[in-house]
């Protein structure tokens, strides 16, 4: 991947993006397929998914059997090869020593960021989604409503490829005819699922995965992603042609160097570089952006972490998308005579407001699925069943002792095993050699898990700012982490628990995890289910928010947000699909900007 050093860098772009995750990368590919020369500044190191992605290692292969360990969390052979809870010499600190105030953050430092491992699972928000508060109070509705944003996630699910089924749930969108790939059939520990939590009332149907079940169309999606620009077209076709489907064999959570599921190192930058209107400079730390006299942004000044030395790039707009967190850091620490409190923070509001995702889990043993007669359940690489939330008329007729849903998503099958044994080893103790093996290939396949993923309500102790004395190796101020949930997401947190061990008992299982009776003992920490949004929020007035809808900040108009900090709040459904679809909208506006010369 063609990759440039500061010194080659044009003497001006028309737009600087932070970040080569899934946001930079789609506004990456956007902008530069209209014709825009742009620039990318990653903090992490180039990676080469062709020659670096460790698909067909078996974990005898790795050091301790690939068993996760500090630096490597998600296993040895986890696509994220640099990152992870603590990044060297770039702490982030914590407001309290109480384990429930305190935020975890999970940071990638490499091209593509959390792209290369992340779920693929790719829900759509739903209308009430976007208008919660006008719902029920709480929390802020979005300036913008499904309607505006779901073109946006049709073009994104034809780009980059998704699978799932349209079932007509409420708050569950479908998507168009024609887009969704076919899913995968479900495992036997999903269809037993399936057939026996209907009867505690939760309903299980085909999730949505970026995940190419079949090639993706090259002859016609091109021109409906890009009608009038054949270039345009031809690049993405082309594009789409080096991508092979799914084989249905590996942990995405690796990679995938044939490009069967989405990754921006594999989707959405060889595109864009294709247009030749892109360069990217990795190994760049951005620690502020650059402001001129006339209160506009010039672009931004980096750290080159090969020579230690600060640098600079000229723009005439700014795309901050370097996470959520990051993009607040970044803004705090933009100090100037205009903005003495971080740039576009005119509102008080730059840090504020940060919502993570609820999430429990509940594992449990099913005896129907012992014993099953060997077959593969690879699958996807991950899931291919889950529940939407199913309680919304409950919730609003008020029989919920909290305000917002979750979704179940839920694992247990015959996959591959990790760097950890399948079977838990109480279930083998005391078995030796034939009886050993006898008891293994019982008890394989037949644990299942389930874990919730729910909306949390966006709340004034949720926040960062910058710690007064910690700075990171480069001297740069690093973020203090504050946080609390509140009854709604504890509430939630019981209640996902409860249902859980319902669709075990159901299954005729026993549950294995200990039982909880209360929220907070279930819920995980801030941050743990890395679905940080938040910290910048979109609005409809520069008093109660820091960008627009367009995510053009109200203070700084040639400055855009493109991850999720401008997200007013965080629906149960895991937020990617979303930062790429409002990336895409955000792309088209500052077309048009640049069209009319407003750049
Ligand atoms: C294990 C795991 C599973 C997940 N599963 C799912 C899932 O199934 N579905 C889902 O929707 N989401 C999932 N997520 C979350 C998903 O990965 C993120 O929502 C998504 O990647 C966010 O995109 P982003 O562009 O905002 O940030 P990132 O993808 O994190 O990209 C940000 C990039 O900015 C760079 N950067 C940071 N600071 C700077 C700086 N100062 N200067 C220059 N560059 C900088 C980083 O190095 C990084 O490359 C998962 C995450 C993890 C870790
Ligand atoms: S399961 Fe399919 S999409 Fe996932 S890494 Fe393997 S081949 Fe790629």
């Amino acid at each position: 991947m063609p990759i440039i050093n500061p010194s080659q860098a044009r003497p001006e772009y028309d737009v600087a993006i932070v970040g080569s995750g899934a946001g930079g990368g789609q506004m990456a590919y956007t902008l530069t397929m209209a014709g825009l020369k742009c620039v990318m500044l990653e903090a992490g190191r180039d990676y080469h998914t062709d020659d670096e992605t460790a698909m067909f290692q078996r974990p005898d292969q790795a050091p301790l059997l690939g068993t996760p360990t500090p630096d490597k969390h998600f296993g040895f052979y986890d696509a994220t090869i640099d990152g992870g809870w603590q990044v060297p010499g770039e702490p982030y600190t914590q407001a309290s020593s109480k384990p429930e105030e305190q935020f975890w953050w999970w940071r990638a430092r490499m091209l593509g960021g959390r792209t290369n491992h992340w779920g693929r699972i790719s829900l759509r928000n739903g209308p009430y989604d976007f208008k919660p508060r006008s719902r029920d109070g709480l929390g802020f509705d979005w300036p913008v409503g499904y309607e505006d944003i779901a073109p946006y996630y049709t073009k994104v699910e034809m780009l980059i490829g998704v699978y799932g089924t349209n079932e007509g749930m409420e708050n569950a969108p479908d998507s168009p005819p024609g887009v969704l790939l076919p899913p995968p059939r479900g495992r036997a520990s999903e269809l037993l699922t399936q057939k026996h939590a209907r009867k505690v009332g939760v309903p299980v149907i085909s999730i949505h995965r970026a995940v190419l079940s079949r090639l993706l169309d090259a002859e016609t999606i091109p021109a409906k992603l890009h009608p009038g620009n054949p270039r345009a077209q031809k690049i993405t076709a082309d594009a789409m042609r080096a991508r092979a489907a799914c084989f249905w064999a590996t942990h995405c959570g690796r990679g995938c160097n044939i490009r069967a599921n989405y990754q921006s190192t594999t989707v959405h930058l060889p595109p864009a570089l294709a247009t030749g209107n892109l360069d990217i400079i990795t190994n760049a730390h951005v620690r502020e952006v650059t402001l001129g006299q006339d209160g506009r942004a010039g672009g931004v000044l980096f750290i080159d972490k090969k020579t230690g030395r600060e640098e600079r790039v000229k723009a005439k707009a700014v795309v901050l998308a370097a996470s959520s967190g990051e993009t607040v850091r970044i803004l705090l620490n933009s100090k100037s005579a205009q903005f003495r409190n971080g740039l576009a923070n005119r509102s008080g509001l730059v840090g504020k407001y940060i919502m993570d995702s609820v999430g429990t889990s509940v594992s449990g043993h099913v005896p129907a699925l012992e014993n099953l007669p060997p077959h593969n359940e690879d699958g996807a690489g991950g899931s291919h069943f889950y529940a939407p939330w199913w309680l919304c008329r409950e919730q609003k007729a008020g029989r919920l002792d909290f305000a917002r849903g979750y979704h179940i998503e839920m694992g247990g099958s015959r996959q591959m095993p990790g760097g950890h044994s399948p079977v838990p080893a109480d279930l083998v103790r005391g078995a030796y050699g034939t009886k050993f093996k006898e008891e293994a290939r019982r008890y394989y396949g037949s644990m299942v898990g389930f874990s919730c993923r729910g909306e949390m309500i966006p709340n004034e102790h949720s926040f960062a700012d910058l710690d007064p004395q910690v700075k990171d190796k480069w001297g740069i101020p690093v973020l203090r982490w504050h946080w609390r949930w509140s009854d709604h997401e504890l509430n939630m947190a019981r209640h996902s628990v409860r249902t859980f061990s319902a669709i075990i008992e159901a299954m005729g299982g026993t549950v294995r995890t200990q039982p909880v009776k209360d929220g907070k003992d279930a819920i995980a920490p801030g941050g743990k289910i890395i679905h940080e949004v938040g910290g910048a929020l979109m609005g409809d007035s520069p008093k109660q928010s820091v960008c627009n809808q367009w995510s053009q900040t109200w203070d700084v108009k040639n400055l855009f947000l493109c991850d999720a900090s401008p997200f007013p709040s965080n629906a149960d459904k895991n937020p990617t699909l979303s930062i790429m679809a409002l990336a895409w909208r955000r792309g088209d506006y500052i077309i048009e900007q640049s069209r009319r010369g407003n750049l």
